[in-house]
Formats: structure tokens, sequence, C-alpha cells
């Protein structure tokens, strides 16, 4: 009793009513119209389940209810299953409307020939799907995950001659180990898709309980993060970056601290990653961005030598189309003028529509201001397009620093960033610098900008000042 045209299908409900599930923008099949009368009763019925908005989604949650009902009477176990396509977005951005309408109605098709009559199947939002199924046993558990993403080996032809690969995350939870209710059992299944996803997709993750405080420690720093925004309670350090030659401060990095009344001072280690996840990161970058501009500009109104500021850019920023004015605007704001003002992208940025991101920099460089590589050495971007990317700096990662007096591939790695930078034209410095050793390495070879302990730890602005007004640093390679 499966029709074959993907969603519109009917299926059954656990009482053996056929459940119609329709996409949010899909207008009811004749038949059911006549039944529905246009006021939405079938609905109200849980006979049809018009997806739309999220996990919540009230119907949703009613439907896997009543599989979870009707398997306690049973006494068998329940499956609850979400499935996200990876990175949906992003490929119908390059299908186009049409192809990527058809893509989606051939997923759904393949996933529910995954699905046995008596499991339910409902389209979630846009490129969400959930499925709900009785297990025979235990080991029954893994028997669909394992299927669905066999489904995907296959590419998806879509008529002109066009071959899409695509692939899934999926998040599962089981009645009665992980909850009871239908709404902790989506709730569970979704923190274990957000687990696939953000461990490189392509997978599938059961529900864990570790999973689940990892989960409610993300949501503490994310509520946290949210307050210090709106509380003031984020701080900016500035770290100096070293000429090694002439002992004076080149320039600065702007690094992010959250001052949090109870945990004290907060490292970004801590709370970036978290705030990336949630997007909360272009709220920060954007302040620290103004922060740093106008602290840099009030120094040099206040007679102090100007130094090239340094801020953390995160893809999300980077990516975001109003970047570029919105630096604009801050610089106009603050009164900084651009020369000051560098941008640290990281080299896994540099992945994807390289013609994109090189219109990005340039529109960037247009502006004025400079253009780092941070954290290099440690991604995998192709030299031979380095030279592509209208950048001026790479900030040699501090892995290779670390231990550079000791590990000769990291010595060799670190000479060749060198000898890159100055045979692409390139202003290159080292990040990490701790000891006298590394320094002594560094300048010897070339690199005459340390960022690092060796010189000074990031400092609140008042300190940073007081090394500014000094001019020269007391560490030189030369001194014990
Ligand atoms: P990053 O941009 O690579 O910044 C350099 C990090 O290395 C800083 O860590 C700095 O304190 C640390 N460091 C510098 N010299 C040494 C040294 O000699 N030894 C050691 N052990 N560490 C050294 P921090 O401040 O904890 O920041 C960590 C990361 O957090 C940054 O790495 C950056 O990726 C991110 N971050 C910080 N502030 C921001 C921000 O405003 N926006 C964004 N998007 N990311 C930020
Ligand atoms: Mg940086
Ligand atoms: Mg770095």
């Amino acid at each position: 009793d499966r029709q074959a045209d993907g969603i519109g299908v009917a299926e059954r409900l656990p009482d053996g009513a056929p459940l119609h599930v329709v996409a949010d923008d899909e207008a009811l099949p004749a038949e059911l119209l006549a039944e529905d009368a246009g006021d939405g009763r079938l609905r109200e019925r849980g006979r049809v389940l018009r997806v739309q908005g999220g996990v919540e989604d009230v119907r949703g949650e009613d439907r896997i209810g009543q599989a979870v009902n009707q398997a306690r009477r049973a006494g068998k176990a329940v499956l609850v299953m979400l499935v996200s396509i990876d990175r949906f977005g992003e490929i119908s951005d390059v299908l186009g409307e049409a192809a990527s309408a058809q893509l989606m109605q051939d997923i759904t098709t393949r996933l529910r020939m995954c699905a046995r009559t008596s499991d339910a199947v409902a389209r979630l939002d846009g490129d969400r799907f959930a499925f709900v199924m009785q297990l025979a046993s235990a080991d029954d558990s893994v028997l669909l995950p394992e299927k669905i993403m066999a489904a995907f080996d296959r590419t998806f032809e879509l008529g002109t001659g066009r071959d899409v690969a695509v692939s899934c995350s999926l998040g599962a939870s089981i009645f009665p180990d992980d909850a009871a209710a239908a709404d902790a059992l989506i709730k569970n299944a979704s923190i274990a898709l957000h687990h696939a996803e953000s461990s490189g997709a392509n997978r599938y993750q059961f529900f864990s309980n570790e999973m689940n405080a990892r989960a409610r420690h993300r949501l503490e720093i994310e509520s946290g993060i949210r307050r210090a925004l709106a509380n003031g309670e984020l701080r900016v350090y500035y770290q100096p970056k070293i000429n090694v030659s002439t002992r004076q401060v080149a320039g600065l990095e702007a690094l992010v601290r959250w001052q949090d009344p109870d945990r004290g001072l907060v490292s970004p280690l801590d709370f970036i990653p978290i705030a990336e996840e949630s997007g909360l990161i272009e709220q920060i970058g954007h302040w620290v961005l103004e922060e740093t501009c106008a602290q840099a500009r009030r120094w040099q109104a206040a007679g102090l030598p100007p130094v090239r500021a340094s801020v953390n850019v995160s893809a999300r920023q980077f990516r975001n189309c109003n970047f570029v004015p919105l630096v604009e605007s801050v610089l106009a704001r603050t009164g900084l003028e651009p020369e000051w003002l560098e941008l640290e992208i990281t080299e896994s940025m540099l992945m994807g529509d390289i013609g994109a991101i090189v219109n990005r920099m340039q529109d960037l460089r247009r502006t004025g201001v400079s253009l780092s590589i941070d954290d290099f050495g440690t991604g995998y971007s192709s030299l031979s397009y380095l030279s592509r990317f209208p950048i001026t700096t790479l900030k040699i990662d501090r892995a290779f620093i670390a231990d550079v007096q000791d590990n000769p591939q990291h010595e060799e790695i670190a000479r060749a960033i060198i000898g890159m930078s100055h045979g692409l034209n390139l202003e290159v410095v080292a990040e990490g610098a701790e000891v006298k050793e590394q320094v002594d390495f560094l300048h010897t070879h070339g690199c005459h900008l340390i960022q690092g302990y060796y010189y000074s730890r990031p400092l609140p602005a008042e300190d940073f000042a007081s090394l500014l007004r000094n001019g020269l640093v007391e560490r030189s390679p030369a001194a014990k």
C-alpha cells in the first residue's frame, strides 16, 4: 500500500489508519481535501503530518507519542531516528530551485524505501526527516541506520545529466532506554544528530548520557555568552607582535576573554567553538572588531606609536555577505585608518568556492585592510593556489614552533613556510615562541616578527599601553 511518489504517500498509523505526510508548501491531494473540508480536521486527528518548523513539531511529537504508547502496551522498544541531509543548503544553492526540489523528492523516495510499512516517516523542516519504528530486539536498532546510510551510496541522477552525491547524518534515541516521553526522545535524538553532524557528518550516532551532559554544558555556555554580550562581560586582551631585530612592538593581536562573574576569566578556547556552532560568534566578532578599532584609535590619539591591530574573523563572519560593509562602517565609526587593521582568517576558510573566496578577499583588501592566514600549516590548503589569494601575511602555527628545537619535521615545515612567505612577498609571523632557542631559530631563518610568551602574554588594555609607551621590550634574542 505504498505509492511511489515520495511526499504525499500514505503511511499507516499504529492503529491502522493512514497517515498522509505532506510537505509544508504542498496542497492536500483532492480526495483528502474533501475529507478535510479545508478546516484542518485531518491534521487535528493526526492523520496529516504537515511538517514544518523543526523537530519540536507538535504533530511529529504526537506521532511518536502514539508509537511509544503502543510499544509500551506491547512491551516493545521504539527507535526514534532523525535524519539530516548533509550540507543540503549549499547543495541546493548550487543546483538551483527546480533541481533541488527534484533532488529532495528523490531523497524522500529513497528514504521511504528504507522503512517498513509499519514504520512512520515524516519530513520535518527543510532537509530533516524523522523515522519511528518498533524494535523486535535491541540488535534491530542498527539495521535501519545501516540501511539508510547504504541508500546514499548511490548518487542521485537528476535527469539533466547531473549526478549529485549526497550524504546524511543520523541521530537516534530508544524508548525506553533513553527516555519515556516523546518530547524527550526527540530531544535526545537531536542531541545525537548534532553529535553526528559535528563529528564530521555522514555517520549515525546513538544517544548516550555522556552526550546529554555535553549538550547541557553547551547550552549553559550558550546562554552564558548571551548574558555576557548583554551585560558587557567580554574583554579584549592584546598580545604584542615583536620585531626581533628592533625589539619594538610591531603589531598586536586582539584576543577575546569572557569575564564571567562566577567562573572568572574564561578562555576563548572554552566558548568560541560553541559560539561558532550557535552563530553567536557573529555578535562576538563584531564587538571585538569595534572594541579593538576604538582602542587602537584612542592609543593613537593619546600619542602612542601606532601599530597594526589584528582581529580574528570566524568563517561565519567571513562568509556573511554583509561583512565588508560592516568592516567599513566600523572603521568609519571609530575613525581608525584601514592601514592599521589586519583581519586573521584561518586556512580552513580557503576551501570551497575559490572564486567566491578570492572575491570576498579582494573586496576586503579594497577597503585598505590587511589579511593574514592564521594557524598556517595545520590545514590542507594547496600551495599551488595560495598565490591566488590576495593575502598579506602568513602566521606559522604554534604547533610547529613549540617543538622546533627537537622535531626535525616541524623545523623543516617552519623553515619552508618562512621561505615560501619570502618567495610570495608575504609578511611572516611566528606564533607561540616561549623560549630563547625558538626565537633564535626564527631570527636566524629570516622570520623577524614574533608573537609569543617569550616576549609577552596577551595583556589587558592598560598594560599593553605601558608596553607601547616604553617602546622597546626588554628581552632580545641575545639576552640570557
Ligand atoms: P589564535 O588566533 O591562533 O591566537 C593565538 C593564541 O595563541 C592565543 O590564545 C594566544 O594567547 C596563544 N599564544 C600566543 N603565544 C603563545 C605562547 O607562547 N605559548 C602558548 N602556549 N600560547 C600562546 P587564546 O587567546 O587562548 O585564543 C585562542 C584562540 O581563540 C585564538 O587562536 C582564536 O582562534 C580564538 N579567538 C580568540 N579571540 C577571538 C575572537 O575575537 N574571534 C574569533 N573568531 N576567535 C578568537
Ligand atoms: Mg589569530
Ligand atoms: Mg594562531
